[in-house]
């Protein structure tokens, strides 16, 4: 079989990691003459001073549209904090989640357009009409599943656990209330049944993946798809690189460790998701744990540290996925530099 020369991707995400993956895989099909789809986690989704905040969402649009603070890993560049300030003078909101200007007109977009009727792939679409994303963003449901955190006392939002609290708070476990009933959003089925190849960014895999698989049928279309599915592992040396994982993996029972995380989505062959995962250098040692649960693994450099590393990344999850760099149509790499 020759591989597609114009590949259609659909890429699995959450928030920071998926979205700097995310970069780096659409600048690499662009020059293939390919497609996109990322289909993203909503599980983050809250309501906040009346408005409907999709913060994995919008890390991607962001990030996808060159706005994004890259420094702050979120929200808007050259953002300023106005309207969050008078909310807090007035008691609204949550004064831990800072929330910027631009960001906010954004919330009050989606808002608005969700309240006049139209579903979040809808509100989620016209967002992204504004910039050349180079990529369809999807939501991995219109169901509102928000994450909440189990614990002794309680439970309270996947939000105030991690930004307010910042993970110190002992979970018992995650749950997505509703997520049973939940369907894929439109286009999301028909982007996996069209794809070449299937994607699972280096998100947290309990709460950016695991909301997504959960969401009933979407790990089924994974299962039967006839192309490949590739993952990229977002532990390295048993660490994450940012974020909460270690916590999340160990409220599951999944060790912190590259091979854990593919023993947790499983193989294709015993009804898992994946087929190939690409694991650090630093944790090359696993990788015959990792063959033998029926994934072949692939020792690549995970750090997404400079648009070039992630790019290669890109590229390497791809050639994993039978899409070599040489199936790229001639002449596409001058394209790519007028456009550029
Ligand atoms: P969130 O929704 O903002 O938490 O972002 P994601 O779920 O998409 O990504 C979080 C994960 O990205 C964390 O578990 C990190 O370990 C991972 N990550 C961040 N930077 C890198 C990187 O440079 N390489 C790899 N392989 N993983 C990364
Ligand atoms: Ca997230």
């Amino acid at each position: 079989m020759t591989a597609p020369t114009a590949p259609r991707v659909v890429l699995l995400a959450g928030g920071v990691g998926g979205s700097t993956f995310a970069v780096g895989l659409r600048d690499e099909l662009r020059q293939r003459g390919g497609e996109l789809t990322v289909v993203c986690n909503t599980g983050d989704d809250l309501w906040l001073s009346g408005l409907r905040l999709q913060p994995d969402v919008d890390s991607m649009l962001y990030a996808l549209a060159g706005v994004k603070d890259l420094a702050q890993g979120w929200g808007r560049a050259g953002d300023s904090r106005r309207v969050a300030d008078e909310l807090a003078a007035w008691g609204v909101g949550w004064e831990w989640f800072l929330l910027g200007d631009l960001d906010l007109g954004a919330h009050i977009a989606r808002t608005s357009w969700l309240r006049e009727g139209a579903t979040p792939t809808e509100a989620i679409a016209r967002l992204q009409a504004r910039w050349e994303l180079g990529a369809t963003l999807l939501p991995m449901t219109d169901t509102e599943v928000d994450t909440h955190v189990v614990l002794d006392a309680g439970r309270m939002h996947f939000q105030e656990w991690w930004t307010r609290h910042r993970a110190r708070l002992e979970p018992v476990r995650f749950e997505n209330p509703g997520i049973e009933a939940s369907v894929p959003a439109p286009g999301v089925l028909e982007a996996i049944a069209a794809a070449d190849a299937i994607l699972v960014a280096p998100s947290n895999p309990i709460v950016s993946i695991g909301p997504i698989l959960a969401v009933p049928g979407l790990a089924d279309a994974l299962r039967s798809a006839s192309v490949p599915v590739v993952g990229v592992s977002p532990i390295i040396g048993d660490a994450p690189v940012r974020g909460m994982a270690d916590v999340c993996l160990r409220v599951a029972g999944v060790p912190c460790t590259a091979a854990g995380v593919a023993g947790h989505y499983g193989a294709r062959r015993d009804g898992g998701v994946l087929d190939a995962w690409l694991i650090a250098e630093e944790d090359a040692g696993g990788a015959a744990s990792v063959d033998a649960l029926g994934i072949e693994a692939r020792v690549e450099p995970l750090w997404m540290s400079d648009a070039a590393r992630t790019r290669a990344l890109a590229v390497a999850a791809l050639a994993a996925a039978g899409l070599d760099v040489r199936a790229r149509p001639a002449g596409s790499d001058k394209r790519q530099s007028d456009r550029s």
